[in-house]
């Protein structure tokens, strides 16, 4: 293996995946709707397979199928209040995994640091990495220890984030809202931030990927629409979490074409193209979206509406049985404290370092519960700041969580 990749060897969804295959726990571990996408969507697919239009099975426009493009771009002008062209400054790509990848690559040079901010979805860290960047990690804090526990409450040292930026930071990532935390950050924490970026002239690299699952009274503010922040950002989205269709793995970067220039290098010497036919079935559903924007039947309000009442049914459950769960206000996942727990798991019987790795693997394997340890969201020196908590996620039917509420409760 290169020396580029060393320490990234392991990684928590090829393990779990592997592990839920093995004991069939019920799976509230990796991040999936288990219920239908919308049916405009999926059917669009099936027509656009076998429709009459036969090129719709061939290779389209490789930086984008020009049909999405065109509708992220309607879409994006109208959230950004800025014309963004279809043609030079959104970039589709494999997923937001490879919108990550190609962002990260294509402006990362060796030496280049990139700030971090704990917990991170996991992919950042190898991808900074393997571009010869220096991660430079920032954990976000609880500033609590008692009563009702939101994702607003853990936040930024501002001292902290400030010192870490120098003439060597490259960029920052951010994400919001926030996988596995669920905060969303506010215009205040936003603007701290995109002065740091502006002060010492660093690219915001902001990952929404949950852009339109948002809680009530929460707003996504996207970081691109502050002062003078549209020139230095590029923003990440995904099909899979927006139509709730997390197979079909496509996803897109936007930003001005001065930096998307660079992803689009990257893109068409690895990936090249995506799938046509998945290209063109979420441009159809964006079309229809685009009709009915901020309307009540919207999907985009929809979702996240039929989401609350499972966030909070979790929450419930959680809380019930002893664990203390910080309530998401954005994305789907909730992080919870089992600590209250640990006489009633046997964690000598498994040999992992972390407690939270042998904490849910115990589960999945006795209790028939699955959960992500989120210490795989920290870097080494900081993983043991979660050692007792688990990641469960909330985008499941009723009957799944109710299930999972008993398995709990009869457990407990
Ligand atoms: N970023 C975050 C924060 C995520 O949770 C995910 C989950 N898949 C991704 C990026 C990758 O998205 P995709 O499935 O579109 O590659
Ligand atoms: N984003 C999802 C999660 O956090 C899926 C991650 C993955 O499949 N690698 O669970």
């Amino acid at each position: 293996l290169p020396s580029r990749y060393h320490g990234s060897e392991k990684s928590v969804w090829v393990e779990y995946i592997q592990l839920a295959l093995d004991y069939k726990p019920l799976n509230l571990g990796q991040g999936f709707p288990d219920f239908a996408a919308p049916d405009y969507v999926t059917k669009a697919l099936s027509e656009v397979a076998t429709g009459e239009n036969v090129l719709l099975n061939q290779y389209t426009r490789g930086f984008g199928h020009p049909r999405l493009v065109s509708a992220l771009s309607k879409l994006y002008s109208q959230l950004l209040d800025r014309k963004i062209s279809s043609q030079t400054e959104i970039l589709v790509t494999a997923g937001a995994y490879e919108a990550l990848f190609s962002t990260i690559s294509g402006h990362t040079n060796p030496g280049d640091e990139v700030i971090i901010i704990e917990p991170f979805f996991d992919c950042y860290d190898p991808m900074v990495r393997a571009a010869g960047g220096i991660p430079r990690f920032i954990p976000l804090r609880l500033n609590k220890t008692s009563g009702k526990i939101m994702s607003s409450d853990w936040v930024l040292d501002p001292t902290e984030l400030t010192n870490l930026f120098n003439s060597r930071t490259k960029a920052i990532i951010l994400n919001t809202p926030h996988n596995p935390i669920g905060k969303v950050f506010t215009q205040k924490e936003l603007e701290l931030i995109a002065d740091l970026c502006k002060k010492w002239n660093v690219l915001c690299i902001s990952d929404e990927v949950y852009e339109w699952l948002v809680y009530k009274p929460c707003k996504h503010i996207r970081i691109a629409t502050l002062p003078g922040m549209w020139e230095r950002t590029i923003t990440i989205g995904s099909a899979g979490k927006t139509f709730s269709v997390t197979g079909w793995k496509i996803g897109w970067a936007y930003g001005p074409a001065k930096l998307i220039k660079n992803l689009q290098t990257v893109h068409q010497n690895c990936v090249y193209t995506c799938s046509t036919p998945i290209q063109e079935a979420v441009a159809q559903g964006f079309e229809l979206e685009l009709g009915r924007l901020g309307q009540p039947e919207s999907y985009f309000l929809s979702l996240p509406r039929e989401l609350e009442a499972k966030r909070d049914f979790m929450a419930k459950f959680l809380s019930d049985v002893g664990m203390v769960p910080t309530i998401p206000e954005g994305g789907y996942f909730m992080v919870a404290d089992w600590s209250a727990l640990g006489d009633k798991v046997n964690l000598e019987q498994e040999t992992d370092e972390l407690k939270d790795y042998r904490f849910t693997k115990w589960m999945s394997k006795n209790v028939k519960l699955q959960g992500i340890p989120p210490s795989a969201f920290y870097s080494e020196p900081h993983k043991s700041l979660v050692e007792t908590s688990v990641r469960y996620c909330f985008i499941k039917t009723d009957e799944k969580l109710q299930q999972a509420a008993d398995i709990l409760q009869k457990w407990k």
